[in-house]
């Protein structure tokens, strides 16, 4: 006893107390998984007995835009902090709860006290002083989700000096939640798949579609530069040869990737390939301000970086900011009843380009107009792609019944849940539509639907009478049997039945999609002011502009319209500052 109490006097001498007051960790190597976004998210961490060495984070099947990103900036955040309760990143909640969630399993496994981790905190967002920085360029690009990057390829291509600003630590805004596809009338892919279609019918189609509000020339512009738009898509490895039918299209118009995975995503992915591959770099978490107008015209932007403040001179800038879906103070303003909806849109649509348009003289045009989309699954915000229902999905109420064309415009579909019982719907489908839609695996991943093996079984989990959603259900079936929907007069996404066991169901419900107003422009992406008059060396493209939609947007018309009017900013742009 004695001799042992020597031993520890003796190793106390050589180590000093703190050793054994500050051991925090059991010494080793410590994993542990969680749920995230599209499949788990798994944490190793490495602990001495006092610190945190090395976090590892694996997310194989989180998107690159935002869980990817998550996986990338918590690590060394939880690094930096010393503990796993760190700030997750805005527009990957999920990813960055499970990580989270996984390094503390991880580190509780390591012996650690969260609580006293937290309680000794390091600090991560060290305040710094900012640099006042000046860059001068020919054109700034203003956002890089799908219309910026478009410009920014183009500009490029175009040998142009300029810069891409992006106020989120990575691109895709919102146009990584297209699920849909890009609606373009006289394809080489439509051509080549024996579909009939024309420019006119493009835009009589966006017109009707969209009450007739919309600016005519615009959607004559948008019809007209569809099918170059394609081409030039293939041109960067970029192609869309899977054709479908989108509500509210005479014809089948849809242009998707040829596997059927949601388009945004695979926009995004080849735009920032591509720019990767020119060497373009975006100057990611740096916030656009202000325009800055010298003599009635445009000469720069103010922007805010992580690290310095900047004034970036340039002869033209584009806009391409994106919508403000995302803000609810925005939307509310100009429409007080959608207060409480829940959004799809991606964080950063707050519409920022609308209101530094609008501080420089630009008009606004339909700014009231928010489109709602009718299915989107209330928990997560997830929108369930319009593609469900044009493979052949259909939608029924709590009582079992459908109770619209599930395929009219989004919405006259909104409008028609809202007015069922509980304001929500299901919609409701089969094995064989799933085996056909790729974007189908997500929901079951991430646990939106329900599934059963018989109908009965299905009615029962959603707590509907089974006699009624069976009735419904072979109804259906005898309507896609003869292509006539007696009740509701649906004649498109009818072409299999939905009888191939197991059936699935999600619980949806409207939620604000996209804002179809924002900043005037004309046919050459000038932006306009409130006298009617282009602003010099301001150009906007995408959902920053209004016109093209009018009262309502078809599915596949907003990345119709990134593409088209991005590439004709950037056209403009460019020939405006070679002047
Ligand atoms: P679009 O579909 O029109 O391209 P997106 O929503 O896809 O619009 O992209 C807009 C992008 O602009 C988003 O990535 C958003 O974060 C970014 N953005 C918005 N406001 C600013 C700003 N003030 N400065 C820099 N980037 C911004």
């Amino acid at each position: 006893m004695k001799k042992l109490l020597s031993l520890v006097l003796a190793v106390m001498l050589v180590f000093g107390t703190s050793a054994f007051a500050e051991t925090l960790f059991t010494p080793g190597v410590y994993e542990a998984t969680a749920k995230g976004f599209g499949g788990d998210v798994k944490v190793t961490i490495t602990v001495t007995e006092t610190e945190i060495t090395d976090v590892a984070i694996e997310g194989a099947s989180e998107t690159p835009a935002l869980g990817g990103v998550a996986c990338e900036t918590l690590g060394p955040d939880i690094l930096k902090a010393q503990t796993p309760n760190v700030d997750g990143l805005s527009g990957a909640t999920v990813t960055s709860t499970a990580i989270i969630a996984a390094a503390t399993e991880a580190l509780t496994k390591a012996g650690a006290d969260i609580a006293a981790l937290d309680a000794n905190r390091k600090d991560v967002g060290e305040e710094t002083v900012k640099e006042d920085k000046t860059i001068e360029t020919e054109i700034v690009i203003v956002g890089a989700g799908g219309a910026g990057m478009a410009a920014a390829i183009m500009a490029h291509q175009a040998g142009k000096d300029f810069v891409i600003l992006e106020k989120m630590p990575y691109v895709g805004g919102n146009t990584t939640k297209a699920t849909g596809g890009m609606n373009a009338a006289e394809t080489h892919y439509q051509k080549e798949q024996g579909i009939e279609d024309s420019v006119e019918l493009f835009a009589a189609d966006t017109m009707k579609g969209g009450h007739d509000l919309n600016d005519p020339e615009l959607v004559r512009t948008l019809a007209e530069q569809s099918a170059g738009a394609i081409d030039w898509l293939d041109s960067i490895g970029a192609d869309l040869p899977k054709i479908s039918f989108s509500g509210g299209a005479s014809t089948n118009r849809i242009h998707a990737p040829a596997d059927g995975s949601a388009v945004g995503n695979y926009l995004v992915d080849k735009f920032s390939e591509k720019l990767k591959e020119l060497g373009v770099e975006v100057m990611l978490n740096t916030r656009a301000t202000e325009l800055i107008m010298e003599d009635g015209k445009i000469a720069g932007v103010k922007a805010e970086g992580k690290d310095a403040n900047y004034t970036i001179k340039a002869k033209a800038v584009i806009l391409a900011t994106g919508g403000f879906g995302a803000n609810e103070d925005m939307y509310t303003q100009y429409r007080p009843d959608l207060k409480g909806t829940v959004t799809t849109n991606a964080p950063g649509a707050t519409g920022d380009g609308i209101v530094m348009a609008q501080a420089v003289g630009a008009d606004l045009v339909d700014i009231e107009q928010i489109q709602l989309h009718p299915t989107v699954e209330q928990t997560t915000s997830m929108l369930i792609t319009e593609s469900v229902r044009g493979d052949g999905a259909i939608l029924v109420n709590q009582s079992g019944h459908r109770f619209t064309n599930e395929l009219l415009t989004r919405d006259a579909v909104s409008a028609a849940e809202l007015a069922q019982e509980g304001q929500y719907a299901y919609i409701i489908f089969d094995q064989h539509l799933r085996d056909n839609l790729k974007a189908i695996e997500k929901y079951v991943k991430n646990g939106l639907t329900v599934q059963a093996d018989t109908l009965e079984e299905l009615a029962r989990k959603l707590g509907i009478y089974p006699y009624f959603l069976t009735m419904t259900m072979t109804e259906w079936n005898e309507a896609v049997a003869t292509q006539n929907d007696e009740e509701f007069g649906r004649t498109t996404g009818m072409n299999d039945n939905l009888t191939t066991p197991p059936y699935y169901a999600i619980q949806i419900a409207p939620g604000i999609h996209h804002t179809m107003g924002g900043v005037k422009i004309d046919t050459s992406a000038e932006v306009i002011d409130v006298n009617g008059n282009p602003i010099p060396g301001l150009f906007a493209a995408g959902e920053v502009t209004g016109g093209v939609h009018g009262g309502n947007r078809l599915g596949g018309n907003a990345v119709a319209d990134i593409v088209i009017f991005g590439r004709i900013a950037a056209e403009s742009a460019i020939e405006y500052v070679g002047k």
